[in-house]
């Protein structure tokens, strides 16, 4: 929009109908209070300004206009009849004109002028908003540069832990084997063996994220029954903590058609977080139902539990709880990759918690998936 000031109502009629004419919004101010008001209250392109004003000339009027914030882009052309000496030209252009032209006008000429100040705006317009677009990608890149080199260390940490625990029981079985005592290096070896397969297990969370990036988990869909996988994962985490009470509710008898593997992992990351974040208690549930057409499996601890607001976040990759993070090992891996292969299934997952009390991790998996995927895996056995 244009602002014209002018004390003069005929001027400003007559440059107002040009200028509507070639399409432009305008807007009038009587006086130089006037414009300070308007200035303050809408956004101009440009001021188009009259020097000899009573009261408040515009000189006065641009250098009022120049502390304005608002008005930083707002370019001013001022008109003079009187004044055309160069000092007050000079002090036109000082108190932050662009243009100075000299009554009477050549309409023409103004409104060329006019137009190339609009183009120069837009052009700011655009810079800024482009520059302001580029500054928050810095800003995102410097804070993913951040979280990058953080989970560098905090992986490097992890893999490290293991390792060194390896490393130590190695020394301590190649001192002990002479001495031939079995018990004790057989106790030795299997500490050996969890840890390769806590190694195992990080390295493998590692890549099948890298895998989700690159859009490449693929689910190896067959037939199965699910309350099976759930009995035999539930014996083997029971034999790997015998202080817990994994209880499980419910049977459905049915087959389901998924990725055994994925889902086996799924139900492991849950029932092992279910273990880790609740120490102290013993009961870890896990109930499997049918809900008309969609299965569900929820594993239920009385552990730490989350505040309300962490709940959706837990699943995004490399989150973490920050309160309970030095407390509990982890990468903040598990629960992206589960959520990704449920969603992968076409289910859903999700939590409830409450702090102090305990978290109920579920998922639901559709039944009824159609008939051809079925008969495809048939026919590739
Ligand atoms: P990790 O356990 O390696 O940190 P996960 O992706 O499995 O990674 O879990 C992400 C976060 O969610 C955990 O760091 C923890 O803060 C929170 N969390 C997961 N399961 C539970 C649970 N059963 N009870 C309380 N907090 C949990």
């Amino acid at each position: 929009m244009i602002l014209i000031v002018d004390d003069s109502p005929e001027n400003i009629i007559s440059l107002k109908k040009v200028l509507e004419r070639n399409d432009f919004e305008v807007d009038t101010a009587l006086s130089g209070e006037e414009a300070l008001k308007k200035v303050l209250k809408n956004s101009y392109v440009l001021i188009i300004l009259d020097v000899q004003m009573p009261e408040m000339d515009g000189f006065e009027v641009a250098e009022a206009i120049s502390g304005y914030s608002k008005a930083k882009e707002t370019a001013i052309i001022f008109l003079s009849a009187a004044n055309t000496e160069n000092k007050f030209i000079t002090r036109g252009y000082s108190s932050g004109a662009l243009d100075y032209i000299i009554k009477p006008v050549d309409i023409n000429i103004l409104l060329l002028k006019v137009k190339t100040f609009y183009r120069i705006y837009e052009q700011n317009r655009k810079l800024s908003e482009m520059q302001l677009a580029l500054m928050e990608e810095i800003e995102y890149r410097k804070r993913a540069e951040l979280k990058k080199d953080e989970f560098i260390s905090v992986a490097s940490h992890e893999l490290k832990t293991p390792l060194s625990s390896i490393k130590g029981y190695l020394q301590l079985l190649e001192r002990n084997i002479d001495k031939g005592n079995m018990p004790t290096l057989k106790m030795q070896l299997q500490k050996v063996q969890r840890q390769t397969e806590k190694l195992n297990i990080l390295i493998a969370d590692l890549l099948d994220v890298s895998k989700i990036e690159s859009g490449k988990l693929q689910l190896q869909k067959k037939e199965f029954y699910i309350d099976e996988l759930i009995n035999e994962v539930v014996k083997m985490l029971q034999q790997l903590n015998p202080r817990y009470n994994i209880i499980v509710k419910g049977s459905t008898g049915i087959k389901v058609l998924a990725d055994e593997m994925r889902i086996e992992q799924v139900i492991i990351n849950l029932l092992t977080n279910a273990i880790k974040y609740s120490p102290g208690k013993s009961d870890v549930i896990i109930t499997t139902q049918i809900f008309k057409d969609k299965l569900s499996v929820a594993v239920k601890d009385f552990g730490i539990g989350m505040p309300e607001e962490h709940l959706e976040q837990v699943f995004e990759k490399f989150y973490r709880v920050a309160t309970s993070s030095l407390r509990f090992q982890g990468l903040g891996m598990g629960l992206y990759i589960s959520r990704e292969i449920i969603i992968r299934h076409g289910g859903e997952i999700g939590v409830t918690s409450i702090p102090g009390e305990g978290s109920e991790f579920y998922f639901y998996l559709p039944l009824n998936q159609p008939a051809t995927e079925i008969e495809s895996y048939e026919n590739r056995n």
